[in-house]
């Protein structure tokens, strides 16, 4: 099964490809990527803006402008519709659409602002952005359609662009991820015999990093099919939690030193010759208990995964997106959607989810 191949092909074809030359040509593709890796933003910064019906009409007399929009701000309020303009040159926005309970909208008007009566001509109904523009290619859409307000955001504008993260920025991420790849396929050669069908069906690898300090705080292997919860981001908070002197779950081989107890002392031996430059381990952990004996108000050790990052083969699953929550993930990396249980972009986008107690950014786009 791990044997090379007897003679190696100038391009690597996928179907006489040992496991070991999959992973390599894998961190080859990731270390020489030249793009920029894109965040996983909620439907309404990633979609077209969505459309509401509104009545307007234009105003025959320009100086009844300011009386009509005072009467009409008072008795027919947008509400929900608050981030549009009123006028638009000498056209008048008269109300949703869907308030309008008679036959016309001159009916209506004729009815609801007697004191408007035949100040507007030319009704029509036209369509108008229903959320405000968040981004100012949103922006340009909307005000094709309606004149509305917009408060640009300087830092969500770079996040939904192209160039996200600086060239040395990125190398680093791609590193990381190089080492998820590397480990998983030190986990195949070392603990799977036999792989039927697509080789990443059979391993999905995580990597923890601490990016204060730029180190791999911990590496981890998908063990569901020993235990049915032990799916690799499950076993990286694990992981972590050994580095912070908890953790429940036994590992095979680990180091006393708990810094570097996240990860298995085997394949730390391993990745050390492989990426010579990276450094392994995570800053020293003190109990509350120490930190009050230091005379320490606050924790000052690392809690959780609170600004850790993780590095995953694939997209994680509801259970493991919402363990990242918990564990106060700040940054989710990526490299394979996972299409039939994806939290985070596949299925759901669960991090964009408002309600939640805890919001860490997602990004792909590695290969
Ligand atoms: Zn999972």
């Amino acid at each position: 099964m791990f044997e090379e191949p007897a003679t190696k092909k100038a391009k690597l074809d996928p179907t006489t490809m040992t496991e070991k030359d999959i992973i390599s040509d894998y961190i080859n593709k990731i270390k020489n990527s030249k793009s920029n890796l894109q965040a996983v933003l909620s439907d309404e910064l990633s979609h077209t803006i969505e459309t509401t019906k509104v009545y307007i009409a234009s105003i025959k007399d320009k100086r009844n402008i300011s009386k009509a929009i005072q009467v009409l701000n008072e008795k027919l309020p947008l509400n929900e519709l608050s981030h549009l303009k009123r006028v638009r040159k000498n056209t008048i926005l008269l109300c949703q659409s869907s308030t309008v309970n008679t036959s016309t909208i001159e009916e209506y008007i004729d009815s609801k602002l007697p004191e408007l009566k035949d100040v507007f001509e030319l009704f029509s109904e036209i369509d108008v952005p229903s959320q405000a523009p968040k981004l100012k290619r949103q922006y340009t859409e909307a005000m094709k359609m309606w004149s509305c307000n917009f408060h640009p955001d300087i830092y969500l504008e770079k996040l939904s662009g192209d160039h996200f993260f600086p060239e040395d920025e990125l190398n680093l991420h791609r590193t990381f991820m190089a080492i998820a790849f590397e480990a998983a396929g030190w986990y195949l050669k070392s603990t799977v015999k036999e792989i039927t069908g697509d080789l990443l069906q059979a391993v999905n690898s995580s990597v923890v990093v601490d990016p204060s300090i730029n180190s791999v705080v911990a590496v981890s292997f998908d063990n569901r099919l020993r235990h049915p919860v032990q799916h690799t981001a499950m076993m990286a908070i694990d992981d972590v939690a050994r580095t912070q002197d908890g953790g429940a779950w036994t590992r095979k081989t680990t180091c006393n030193d708990s810094e570097l107890s996240g990860i298995d002392m085997d394949l730390l031996e391993h990745l050390r010759i492989k990426f010579p430059d990276t450094k392994f381990g995570a800053k020293k952990f003190t109990s509350k208990e120490e930190n009050i004996e230091n005379g320490e108000k606050e924790n000052t050790g690392p809690y959780l995964c609170t600004n850790y990052y993780i590095y995953l083969l694939k997209e994680p699953c509801f259970m493991c997106s919402m363990a990242l929550i918990h564990a106060r993930v700040k940054r989710v990396f990526f490299c394979f959607e996972n299409s039939e249980f994806g939290a985070l972009k596949s299925k759901a986008k669960l991090h964009t989810v408002q309600s939640l107690n805890h919001h860490y950014e997602v990004f792909t786009g590695f290969l």
